[in-house]
């Protein structure tokens, strides 16, 4: 069977399923006038489908404990439960039935192997094992055969000690600490030589050009970033040797759109193609999702990679909730951040755009503070409008006066807007 017939033979049996086991979708699918399983066809019919948001699922979760009216299975069936940071509302339960775990793993092992981690690889992590689902990515180290040294969240020094004395081949962490264990071990003098890879994910910055650069001279190794997200899977799309994208782990079980965040409407995948990554399960047991809006806003490539691969590949711009519309252009605050990076050392890297009306849409010139030295404002300005295609009020501002952040850093500021 082909990959397209198997993967609509799985759809249309995960719609009948729905209905059947998730008053949530009854009753969705119902409200858009979709009573009908039949009536809604394969695939290719997808886009009748009304989308499914974060916020809906907090509100089924609240509406109906514990796992809400979407989850598809009674809580006896659940073998694990993560849950949610819970950073922006309640934290939200994410159930997997035997076989979801399973498949996570396969997920995670394809994505880690096609980061290039083998057999008898050494590698360090530092996810915990703790409520979240990055968790579930600590299985797919076994599953490859890899020397696995987990050293837990947050512990420097037991990670630079791991690293003089296993001499792991390959680092897994967030792309903020890969930098901090770099900084660290240079005014310590620790040598990270042995390490060729470095593997980023859970924030954005891995994919940015100017931070990688950086990533990669501060350790001597390679850069792959990997991404998962929660409600999806784990470790779902990972960057192979040819470092042109991230590729997707989960071609027969999860089907993946791009639309345009505004409007909603489907846009075709195709090489260079951005919009909004919306998913769907086709195989999940325990809280399938249809068209899940991910936030997430990407460049996509469906062409075959360098390495063989026919998967498609992706690199995230932003998240969508941060865009902005200038004269009609989409500006995203992450590649506003990046351009400016390419200034390094005449800028710290740190930005803040500070947009002079409320809202998505705005005027030019759109401000943007950089931190950095006043005689490159002009070219920074110059960039960004042959770069991003808007016209931006560069307004230099002096070294560390731009708020910073351990966690996710703020790139947006409306105390000035009227
Ligand atoms: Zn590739």
């Amino acid at each position: 069977m082909s990959l397209n017939s198997q993967t609509d033979a799985l759809y249309r049996r995960q719609l009948a399923r729905l209905y059947d086991c998730s008053a949530f979708y009854r009753e969705k699918l119902g409200g858009a006038g979709l009573t009908d399983v039949a009536a809604l066809g394969g695939l290719a019919d997808i886009a009748r489908l009304p989308f499914t948001e974060k916020d809906e699922l907090r509100a089924s979760q609240a509406a109906r404990p514990p796992l809400g009216a979407h989850a598809a299975i009674d809580i006896s069936k659940a073998a694990r439960i993560y849950s949610t940071s819970g950073t922006s509302g309640a934290p939200l339960y994410i159930p997997l039935t035997r076989a979801d775990v399973e498949q996570w793993r396969e997920i995670g092992r394809r994505t880690y192997s096609c980061n290039g981690l083998g057999a008898g690889e050494r590698v360090v992590t530092t996810y915990g094992a703790g409520p979240f689902v990055a968790g579930a990515s600590l299985a797919a180290f076994e599953a490859i055969g890899c020397v696995h040294i987990p050293v837990g969240v947050g512990n420097t020094e037991r990670l630079l000690t791991a690293i003089q004395k296993l001499a792991p081949e390959a680092v897994a962490c967030t792309p903020s600490y890969a930098l901090h264990i770099a900084e660290v071990a240079a005014a310590k003098g620790v040598s990270l030589a042995a390490v060729k890879r470095i593997i980023v994910g859970g924030e954005p910055g891995g994919g940015e050009e100017g931070f990688r650069g950086k990533l990669e001279t501060a350790w001597g190794a390679k850069v792959f970033e990997i991404m998962g997200i929660g409600d999806i899977a784990a470790s779902l799309w990972g960057e192979c040797p040819a470092q042109a994208g991230m590729h997707f782990s989960a071609e027969e079980w999860i089907h993946v759109e791009l639309i345009d965040p505004q409007s909603g409407a489907a846009l075709a995948l195709a090489d260079g193609a951005t919009g909004e990554l919306v998913y769907t399960h086709l195989a999940r047991e325990a809280a399938p999702l249809l068209r899940f809006r991910s936030r997430d806003h990407a460049r996509v490539w469906t062409s075959p990679c360098a390495c063989g691969r026919t998967s498609l590949r992706v690199r995230c711009i932003g998240r969508t909730d941060d865009m902005l519309i200038v004269r009609g252009v989409n500006v995203f605050p992450s590649a506003v951040r990046e351009v400016v990076a390419r200034f390094q050392p005449k800028v710290t890297g740190a930005i803040l755009i500070r947009p002079k009306r409320k809202g998505v849409k705005q005027d030019p010139p759109l401000p943007v503070l950089v931190e950095g030295d006043s005689s490159v404002g002009e070219a920074i300005a110059k960039e960004i409008r042959s770069t991003l295609l808007f016209t931006p009020e560069v307004r230099i501002v002096a070294p560390q006066s731009l708020p910073r952040s351990d966690y996710k850093v703020k790139l947006l500021d409306y105390s000035e807007a009227t």
